[in-house]
């Protein structure tokens, strides 16, 4: 008999946290952060006290009370042992968004994490890059330990803990080797292990797939045990790797129950495709003068190597930021391909160069530095990967005019719109032409519209859902990571929606 409980996700857009069990042994399927809950009492400057370890989060219900988290992140004045705790046998995780991985730092260290080599790279590569918050600290950790009566836990500043890992597919020595390096100034870093996926102890038999999505690696499981489950993760069909996607769709055939995210369920389907949106951004590039700015999200690595071909194909050359190269020159120790060898990295001006940019980037590869004076002088030679938060260097570049293309997800929520409207005043404020969308007035009140074309959603559509769904053919449908699961239900008749905490047993 196997159990399925969704502690968190299942009617809203990310924070998947689904617990598998069978005869006491059991797994996650992602355990990530839940993005709408902690904007109930969190935004911007305004955040959880990290000093309290997980007391605030538990406190306002933003992670499941469950006694499965770090010991050194509980603070004494939180009873744990009042929560079930659960047996873990592994983590599996879908890609490298923190809406899947955001929580996982949270949890025992004992859990080994099973993803694919590129989301073990990546997650490893984003937490060198940022200064990972308590719970996205994935990689690796600083452990803490209690302070005054025990209410306060405090950083050990020397020390970082890594995490165990299991690939689903092979990996190099080079990925194993990335784990170990230390890229945090003065600290040691305690080694965890990397193995191979016949080296989990489980009574699930797991295997994972690659499926196409907006970040390279994610995973789409196959779980037998007592019952044969499928779990998508977030996927698609309309992108270039489509097709694997459709592989994995096939082999999870033999599945009767079948977990789907239902990013798209709410929404309009569009015709939309990678190749699509290579050709309209192609023409907006060939049509424009001066310089060019390309905004899309920093992980979606597709949609950079989308630019990297039209720089090319128009003679421009593509700038990048540090970070992104950084993670670029990590991706190839999954499988070797030099993504960066056109690339120019935009040169910041600021005080001290981070050491995983000063010490780890300039010795593994020669990037060809670009400063702002140098895309001054010559602006209609350069595309530039900017988005919001790179925008401030525009006040060094000092353009008159350019254009800039936005090229990635439309806002669905009115906190992200307002971002928008500062976007274009940083834009207005430089004379450039925007592409991909505009700010107009309704009802009094400013917000963006958005022009289609330049973006192809990393989900999959709605007529790709039933797609996907007839052809696995499943007994039993579960829908998670969608605000419209009873889309599912006005579909199909064999839906069954789980609210946060209810289990489904078969
Ligand atoms: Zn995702």
């Amino acid at each position: 008999m196997t159990s399925i409980t969704i502690y968190d996700g299942s009617n809203t857009i990310g924070g998947n946290k689904i617990y598998l069990e069978e005869s006491g042994e059991g797994i996650f399927l992602d355990f990530g952060m839940n993005f709408k809950k902690y904007e109930h009492y969190f935004k911007d400057f305004l955040t959880w006290r990290t000093s309290r370890g997980i007391y605030d989060l538990i406190s306002l219900n933003l992670i499941p009370k469950l006694n499965i988290y770090r010991p050194d992140i509980i603070p004494s004045d939180l009873n744990m042992a009042s929560f079930p705790s659960l047996n873990v046998n592994a983590i599996l995780l879908s890609h490298a968004h923190l809406d899947h991985f955001g929580n996982i730092g949270l949890l025992k260290k004992e859990f080994p994490i099973v993803a694919s080599p590129t989301t073990i790279i990546l997650l490893k590569g984003i937490l060198d890059i940022s200064r990972g918050k308590l719970g996205s600290d994935v990689a690796y950790f600083s452990p803490r330990f209690t302070k005054r009566d025990g209410r306060i836990v405090k950083t050990d500043k020397n020390k970082l803990i890594s995490r165990n890992f299991i690939s689903v597919d092979n990996f190099s020595e080079s990925v194993a080797e990335f784990l170990s390096i230390c890229v945090k100034r003065n600290k040691q870093l305690e080694k965890g292990t990397i193995q191979n996926l016949d080296k989990l102890t489980s009574c699930f038999e797991i295997k994972g797939y690659d499926v196409d999505h907006s970040i390279f690696g994610a995973t789409g499981y196959l779980i037998s045990g007592d019952t044969t489950l499928a779990y998508t993760g977030d996927f698609r069909l309309h992108g270039k790797k489509g097709e694997m996607s459709k592989t994995f769709i096939n082999k999870a055939k033999e599945a009767s129950i079948l977990i789907i995210e239902g990013t798209r369920a709410a929404r309009e389907d569009i015709n939309e495709s990678e190749e699509t949106v290579y050709e309209n951004c192609l023409e907006a590039v060939e049509e424009s003068k001066g310089l060019m700015i390309a905004d899309f999200t920093s992980r979606n690595l597709e949609r950079l190597e989308t630019f990297q071909s039209i720089a090319k194909k128009t003679g421009r050359n593509l700038i990048i930021t540090a970070k992104e190269a950084y993670l670029l020159n990590a991706l190839k120790k999954v499988d070797g391909m030099d993504r960066a060898s056109d690339i120019f990295v935009y040169d910041e001006l600021k005080t001290t160069k981070p050491y995983w940019e000063s010490r780890v980037l300039s010795e593994e590869i020669d990037f060809n530095y670009v400063d702002s004076l140098d895309i001054s002088k010559t602006p209609d030679n350069y595309i530039v990967c900017f988005s919001l938060f790179d925008l401030k260097n525009l006040l060094d570049v000092k353009p008159v005019g350019g254009t800039y293309l936005y090229s990635s997800s439309e806002a669905f929520e009115e906190e992200s719109e307002f971002d928008f409207i500062r976007l274009n005043n940083w834009l207005s404020n430089f004379g450039f032409n925007i592409l991909g969308f505009e700010v107009i007035e309704e009802d009094g009140k400013l917000k963006p519209q958005f022009t289609r074309g330049y973006h192809a959603s990393g989900h999959a559509s709605k007529s790709d859902l039933i797609k996907t769904i007839e052809t696995i053919d499943p007994d039993i449908i579960i829908p998670v990571h969608t605000d419209n699961p009873s889309w599912f239900n006005e579909n199909f008749d064999n839906v069954m929606v789980l609210k946060d905490g209810e289990t489904f047993t078969k």
